[in-house]
């Protein structure tokens, strides 16, 4: 007789591993296809990874997980081509015993978490791509179609954790493609340093880790972040944009990860390193007007193939493995009351995704990826020259009057942007951050 599985996840990423082990350590018969040519090999993140979340799925993960450095400070950096100001907060308490965020290496990661997911009980498949859902007469998912030989491997409900392109499900006409102005171009590079050295440029001990997330004229007014992560004998250093935003100014993200890499602030803390590395990946930045349809006949969608990214917070992962999670809880429990996979019994993962943070977060910042989409040019390219232009006029000590110097600053503000202008700017941020 045909294997037929309770669930098949597509992917295993951070959502697809979340809610297969889930699914699998409550005894679900689940199936988990990857394309790639072991989990994490197709997968980019800077990557920082929020503990409680991976907590909430395997409480003793710190126990074999590799991970990296525990993060004791993270630094905020406005840059102008020649300067940043910057906001560094750096705490003891996070010299904890739990620590609440570390860095990682998604391939490393990806392979432990897979090797959990296995463990639970999981069957899964490498180097094989489901190309195809397959739906019965009534439209409802039944299971999918790979690229290898046999024909519809059956479920009771597809996860979709297929990650941002999600072409499964855009396939199926469950979504539409992400538009160019809801998803960033983010690229890579790992610069391998050692430990001692890391450790010393960044005022770290044993495996305390420092990040710096950036804006500014590094993304040459398009919307868009570059991010420094120390990892234990590494630094991941990137920059993402605007997909839109690429289009329209035809930059280029390698001349941008050039430039951000030889800024005056970034090249001594990478000064001597080994470049080994180098990837492109896409981020869902749409927010919460982007999330599709999550749930319908015999499937539901979780992580960043459901656009659940927190882009002002730089979070994903979390996102992805909370999604994953419930996703799983969610067909857990309409198992266990021996109801059918239905759109409607299926519609508890949305209920349950509503009252988490993934969906309240998201909420939040609704109106943020439109703001910052329409006024990029002044929000990371007028304000942070502005800015630079203030710190450095408020410490160059030169002779001039303070008063003098504090006119100018205010003049140039004025200049740029007016003052109706920068009343309705800040009005506007302060409505969109609500
Ligand atoms: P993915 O991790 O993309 O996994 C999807 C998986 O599905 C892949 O393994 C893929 O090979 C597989 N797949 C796709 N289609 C098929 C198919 N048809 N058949 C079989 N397999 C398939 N988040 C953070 O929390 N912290 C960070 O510091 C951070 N930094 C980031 C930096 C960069 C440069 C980027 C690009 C992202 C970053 N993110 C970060 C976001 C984070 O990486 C994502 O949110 C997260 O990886 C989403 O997990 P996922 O499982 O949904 O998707």
């Amino acid at each position: 007789t045909e294997e037929k599985f309770d669930a098949i996840v597509i992917g295993a990423g951070m959502s697809g591993n979340a809610a297969a082990y889930t699914m699998a350590s409550h005894g679900l018969k689940v199936l988990q296809l990857e394309r790639g040519e072991y989990p994490g090999s197709k997968n980019v993140q800077g990557a920082i990874l929020y503990a409680n979340m991976l907590e909430a799925i395997i409480p003793d993960f710190r126990d074999d997980a590799p991970l990296e450095r525990h993060l004791v400070e993270q630094r905020f950096w406005v840059m102008d081509d020649t300067s940043h100001t910057g906001m560094h907060y750096r705490s003891d308490d996070f010299n904890e015993p739990t620590p609440n965020r570390y860095t990682i290496i998604r391939a490393q990661f990806d392979k432990w978490f897979s090797r959990k997911v296995r463990a639970a009980g999981a069957t899964v498949l490498c180097e094989t791509t489901a190309t195809e859902l397959a739906l019965d007469a009534t439209g409802k998912v039944i299971g999918v179609r790979t690229d290898r030989e046999g024909g519809i491997i059956h479920a009771d409900v597809v996860v979709l954790a297929e990650g941002v392109n999600g072409l499964l499900g855009t396939r199926a006409g469950f979504r539409k493609v992400p538009k160019p102005e809801a998803v960033a171009l983010a690229v890579k590079e790992m610069h391998f340093l050692p430990e001692e050295v890391i450790a010393e440029r960044f005022g770290l001990t044993g495996d305390q880790g420092c990040v710096i997330e950036a804006a500014g004229t590094i993304s040459r007014g398009m919307a868009g972040l570059g991010f420094l992560y120390t990892n234990k004998e590494s630094i991941s250093l990137g920059i993402g944009c605007l997909v839109s935003d690429f289009a329209a100014t035809m930059e280029r993200p390698y001349t941008l990860l050039e430039d951000f890499k030889n800024h005056p602030s970034i090249r001594p803390l990478l000064a001597g390193s080994e470049v080994k590395e180098y990837a492109a990946h896409l981020i869902p930045e749409g927010g919460f007007k982007a999330i599709p349809q999550l749930f319908g006949n015999g499937w539901v969608v979780v992580g960043d193939a459901a656009q659940l990214n927190n882009a002002v917070h730089r979070e994903g992962s979390n996102l992805a493995m909370t999604s994953g999670r419930i996703a799983g809880e969610a067909i857990c429990a309409i198992k266990t009351r021996k109801r059918p996979m239905t759109r409607e019994n299926l519609s508890l993962y949305k209920t349950m995704l509503d009252e988490s943070f993934v969906v309240k977060d998201l909420r939040k910042y609704k109106d943020i990826p439109a703001l910052l989409h329409t006024n990029s040019r002044n929000f990371f390219m007028t304000y942070p020259q502005l800015l630079s232009q203030a710190a450095q006029n408020f410490v160059r000590v030169d002779g001039t009057p303070k008063i003098e110097k504090e006119r100018a600053t205010t003049a140039a503000f004025i200049k740029a942007r007016s003052r109706w202008g920068l009343v309705s700017d800040a009005v506007r941020l302060a409505l969109a951050w609500r």
